[in-house]
């Protein structure tokens, strides 16, 4: 099959947001008028970031949203993305499962893949992801107040729990097997939930690298530190059941892969949060604050926790 083939069968897809898509040797499209352009990209290589056995429609599903996940962090629309993929050989069932993955979450989402680059290599996707925000309404990492209350989203440590049952360090009972898995194959990128946070939130990212590890780069940006409480944050069952243990804190605290959306917002929007989390039928745990003091202090039932050791070894 040729490269050109390939691109016409697997790829190309008609567009919504853009003048030409796929096809060309550049992409157009026309960015709104009082809109900033947001870009953000990720690189997904087999064996670090997925294992090179891993469903390849998890693979094309999760590629896409954690680059979606960043435009929400943002407070960005995603509209458009490109792919870069290196394929070690021409693999037509693999190509037709991811490609099915990769448009499942574009659909979901209403972005476009408007081109990008194929060739020969050991298994590597890069994905450029752009969006739109009004002119100055991105929520930036640099924006949190002293303060500031702390807001997660969704259920924590899922994900990580979910990978430590695939590598068989912990044996999950089902619902709560199916749930983490899903959680770690194919993230929900809080999109709707981004764009309700313009105005509202003063900081926001997005958690890739684990909760604190996250939480870490707002405080920097912002020049402040944090107050946490464990017991208030949203999680499974099977975690909150087990919040003693020091594994089930690192799952939370260190886990990462969450995709969930973690912001600092002003105390007078409590009212409108709850609301949200409401209409959008979202958790949103409301889980500390921040200081002016520049350490991060986590409690679990006034319990102050060591997180000195950042192990990323759940269940080790
Ligand atoms: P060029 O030689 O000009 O770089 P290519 O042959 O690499 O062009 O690509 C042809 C077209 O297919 C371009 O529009 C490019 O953006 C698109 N394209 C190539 N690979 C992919 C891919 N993996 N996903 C989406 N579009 C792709
Ligand atoms: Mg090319």
């Amino acid at each position: 099959m040729s490269e050109f083939n390939l691109i016409a069968q697997y790829f190309t897809r008609n567009t919504k947001h853009a003048d030409l898509g796929v096809g060309d040797d550049a992409a157009l499209l026309r960015v709104a008028q009082g809109q900033q352009l947001a870009i953000s990209a990720d690189m997904l290589v087999a064996g670090t970031h997925f294992f090179h056995d891993a469903a390849a429609y998890h693979i094309g599903w999760k590629s896409l949203a954690v680059n979606i996940s960043d435009m929400a962090a943002m407070g960005a629309q995603p509209k458009w993305a490109t792919l870069a993929i290196a394929l070690p050989e021409v693999n037509e069932p693999w190509l037709a499962e991811f490609s099915k993955g990769f448009f499942a979450c574009a659909d979901a989402f209403n972005v476009d893949l408007i081109g990008g680059d194929t060739t020969k290599g050991p298994l590597t996707l890069s994905i450029q992801i752009m969006g739109e925000v009004p002119t100055g309404k991105a929520i930036q990492r640099s924006g949190a107040k002293a303060g500031d209350d702390i807001w997660v989203s969704g259920m924590i440590g899922s994900a990580a729990l979910g990978l430590a049952h695939f590598q068989g360090k912990v044996t999950l009972a089902e619902p709560t097997s199916s749930h983490c898995l899903a959680a770690l194959n194919t993230p929900t990128p809080r999109v709707a939930l981004g764009l309700a946070l313009r105005g509202v939130a003063n900081s926001c990212i997005d958690i890739s690298d684990g909760l604190t590890a996250d939480l870490s780069h707002i405080l920097k940006a912002s020049n402040l530190g944090a107050k946490l409480a464990l017991e208030n944050i949203h999680c499974d069952d099977y975690l909150r059941t087990h919040l003693n243990d020091s594994n089930i804190q690192q799952c939370i605290l260190a886990g990462g892969d969450d995709y969930e959306l973690l912001f600092t917002a002003p105390k007078s929007q409590r009212d409108y949060l709850h609301q949200l989390s409401q209409q959008l039928q979202l958790p949103l745990s409301l889980i500390g604050e921040t200081t002016p003091q520049l350490a991060l202090i986590i409690t679990h039932h006034q319990q102050t926790l060591d997180i000195s050791k950042k192990g990323f070894d759940h269940f080790g």
